[in-house]
């Protein structure tokens, strides 16, 4: 039968009821790094996609922290650099931020003033989709720099929660692995 990494993966991320508020669903992706094997087909799956000229990014950009785990990874195997996106306060050189609104209150991102160049072609990377604002966030820090996102990826996509609709209406394409509805 052919080999479906999707049903593969999904198997190996973990459903936490009511964590970290009651509710919420959520969905654990250490599973998936702690078996070498189902860490080295999610990888794959990306560097598949990415590896052929027409697909290749200048930089990779992760978002903190668990973008960090998979866009390291994912940019040493395509042999380009990484550039990390960080919760406010952590960079220790000057910064370009944006704030965006979650379901109570708001948090802030920073990316290095010169992480990217302008007219680099940037690949954005987090584990995880939710309402999408995170990924919304990094991509107008890369573009505040000149960037150009070429595409959002992420193992996880919760489509009901009209994320991936809302990044890809504003005109960033997406690749995600798994969906949970
Ligand atoms: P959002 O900005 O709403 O798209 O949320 C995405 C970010 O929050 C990602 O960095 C995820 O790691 C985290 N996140 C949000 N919801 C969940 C969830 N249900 N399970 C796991 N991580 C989540």
């Amino acid at each position: 039968h052919l080999f479906s990494a999707n049903d593969y993966l999904r198997q190996h991320i973990r459903t936490v009821p009511d964590w970290p508020a009651p509710g919420v669903q959520f969905r654990d992706i250490t599973p998936l790094l702690q078996n070498p094997k189902v860490f080295r087909v999610m990888i794959d799956a990306f560097v598949h996609r990415y590896m052929d000229d027409g697909m290749r990014p200048d930089v990779v950009a992760g978002l903190d922290a668990r973008g960090f785990i998979l866009g390291a990874v994912l940019a040493y195997e395509l042999n380009v650099g990484f550039v990390p996106i960080r919760k406010k306060g952590k960079l220790p050189f000057t910064t370009v931020e944006e704030t965006y609104e979650l379901e109570y209150g708001s948090a802030t991102v920073e990316l290095h003033s010169d992480a990217v160049r302008p007219g680099d072609k940037v690949l954005l990377v987090d584990d995880l989709i939710a309402t999408g604002g995170t990924m919304m966030a990094g991509k107008k820090l890369l573009e505040k720099l000149g960037a150009q996102v070429m595409e959002g990826a992420a193992i996880v996509d919760l489509p009901e929660l009209g994320g991936s609709e809302r990044l890809r209406a504003a005109g960033l394409p997406l690749f995600t692995l798994v969906a949970f509805d």
